[in-house]
């Protein structure tokens, strides 16, 4: 596996491919990231993963310093999966060149995430599309898990013209439907438990409202019973159209039940 740091080593690497996928992520690698990988090697020759925990998305520095790092363990994955290219650019490289495209913020990135994380979304366009200028990759993997992020992204690239084609990936979780995050690891095996029990309920709440055909879906009841779970700040729960990206209303709508909970210090998210 070659490791780039410089831009101007990228640049040779993409002049001599001309079709690359590009895998990024900030890093603390589990199998939700390998799924991308594997995805990405099996659809497309030449994969080159990027590892950066960008501090522009981040809200508290305490959070950005707390982030889990740990290249070594990131190497032996990458190179066990046979990934030809990794990034590992420093703040300096990414951010001290003038970009072409203009940041395109569409109004879903108000909501969810958006409206309790201020400039998250900013923060993830802004490095994102610096990667997609550097590197100008033929297909970027995204995974559905973080679907605001991926909508977003995918209207960026749209209003910018940018010839990159959005992969959306499932979510892929543990054998207790926790979805794998980098994050988990600060979980202790009682909050791994809370945090399976509360992404359970919410999952069985959506095959209620399907099965019962529901007609005005309200997730009041389910956020009292999380709370009841033990569950002390929960910064949403909600059911949203993934077409119109609206609020859903009715059983019938193809929707998911999005939700952002803490579970003492950690911020759970997942969509299902
Ligand atoms: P991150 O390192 O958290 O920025 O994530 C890098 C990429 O991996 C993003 O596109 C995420 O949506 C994706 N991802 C994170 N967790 C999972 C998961 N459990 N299953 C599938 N994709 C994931």
């Amino acid at each position: 596996m070659k490791i780039i740091r410089r831009k101007k080593d990228l640049n040779k690497i993409i002049n001599k491919i001309n079709s690359l996928s590009f895998i990024p992520t900030m890093g603390g690698l589990h199998k939700g990231h390998e799924f991308l990988i594997k995805k990405a090697k099996k659809e497309n020759k030449v994969a080159l993963v990027s590892i950066f925990v960008n501090p522009k998305q981040f809200n508290s520095k305490i959070d950005f310093k707390s982030y889990p790092r740990n290249i070594n363990k990131d190497l032996k994955i990458l190179k066990k999966l046979n990934v030809k290219y990794l990034y590992l650019p420093t703040y300096k490289e990414i951010f001290s060149f003038k970009t072409k495209n203009k940041i395109y913020l569409h109004s879903f990135s108000n909501r969810l995430c958006g409206k309790y994380r201020p400039g998250h979304f900013k923060g993830v366009l802004n490095v994102v599309n610096r990667y997609l200028e550097l590197i100008k990759p033929k297909k970027i993997y995204l995974g559905k898990k973080d679907f605001q992020q991926l909508v977003l992204i995918k209207k960026h690239i749209s209003k910018n013209n940018i010839k990159t084609e959005v992969v959306s990936c499932n979510t892929i979780r543990y054998s207790n439907f926790l979805p794998y995050s980098s994050r988990n690891g600060s979980l202790s095996r009682y909050s791994t438990d809370l945090a399976s029990k509360a992404f359970k309920l919410i999952k069985k709440e959506k095959k209620i409202i399907k099965r019962k055909k529901i007609k005005k879906i309200s997730l009041i009841k389910i956020k009292k019973k999380l709370f009841d779970f033990g569950i002390k700040k929960i910064d949403y729960i909600e059911a949203v159209n993934l077409n119109s990206l609206k609020k859903a209303k009715k059983y019938n709508e193809k929707f998911n039940i999005f939700s952002a909970f803490y579970i003492g210090k950690t911020r759970l998210i997942d969509n299902i």
